[in-house]
């Protein structure tokens, strides 16, 4: 039987371990599939890969794109190829809007008294910066007594250091990834702030523009397994899964391997994902 883990990021995002690190402790974990999706990146692609046929585990090349601005919908893509132009391009400029914007938000502090060294918050953020490095170096200097502080009075929604994100739709996520042959498919619904009144309209418009998938089995899920797994069904969507494993903390990232242990149809329904990707690859 095969024990899928098909959400799990490293180091090339905001993971702790690299791929051949996560590799050893999915092995560890008895998972037989996994794969690795990083934000906006396939840098750790070809190491995973690697590292995967080392140890005779299935491999699927993934990524998950953040979409919808603040609303923070995320797409994932199986299949992908870490050598695809078109995608690397795209997250280069992921990356760039996203750094416009903290600087951007830096500017706004600046012009409130409160001046930071953008190349001290550029070194703390690695691959990917974000609001939470704007508060760390804000803490730092003592502007704030938290970093809770600096979102509530700086840097969250509607506050006057605030500045929203800048994403493609995820419509534009779905057809883009079909495009270059891989699956699109829905992260974790049950993260997504909508009212489901909200999402079910929108999950058609996705489906029509190329969405293949929903992953039911991921920790923020928990609540509502037997309605996504129906949903998915029901539409003809392949059903997905995984622990979307960062540190092995926090709330909505989970264990590697425990989404498996409530997935009733995990070997089949990986197969299926698996084939799929594998298929639209084919020239
Ligand atoms: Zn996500
Ligand atoms: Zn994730």
């Amino acid at each position: 039987m095969t024990r899928p883990d098909l959400h799990l990021h490293t180091t090339a995002s905001d993971g702790i371990y690299n791929a051949e690190q996560l590799a050893r402790l999915v092995q560890r974990a008895s998972v037989t599939m996994f794969s690795v999706t990083d934000h906006d990146t396939m840098a750790a692609l070809p190491e995973a890969a690697d590292a995967a046929y080392d140890r005779g585990l299935a491999f699927l090349p993934g990524v998950e794109i953040s979409t919808e601005g603040d609303e923070e919908v995320h797409i994932l893509g199986y299949g992908v190829r870490y050598d695809d132009e078109v995608l690397q391009a795209c997250f280069r400029q992921a990356a760039e809007d996203r750094k416009n914007r903290i600087l951007g938000m830096a500017e706004k502090l600046k012009n409130l008294r409160l001046p930071l060294s953008m190349e001290d918050v550029l070194a703390r953020a690695g691959s990917s910066v974000g609001r939470p490095h704007l508060a760390r170096a804000m803490y730092d200097r003592g502007y704030v007594n938290s970093v809770q502080q600096a979102f509530e009075l700086y840097l969250g929604k509607g506050r006057c250091a605030y500045l929203p994100r800048v994403t493609m739709t995820a419509a534009q996520a779905i057809s883009l990834l079909r495009d270059r042959g891989a699956v699109p498919v829905l992260a974790h619904p049950g993260q997504i702030r909508w009212p489901i009144e909200k999402l079910l309209p929108k999950l058609k418009i996705w489906q029509e523009a190329g969405l293949r998938g929903i992953e039911v089995y991921h920790p923020a899920n928990q609540l509502n397994y037997p309605y996504w797994d129906r949903l998915a069904r029901e539409r003809g969507l392949l059903v997905t899964g995984g622990s979307d494993f960062h540190d092995g903390r926090g709330r909505s990232h989970g264990q590697i391997g425990e989404t498996a242990e409530f997935w009733p149809n995990a070997c089949d329904d990986a197969w299926a994902l698996y084939r799929a990707a594998n298929k639209n690859q084919k020239p």
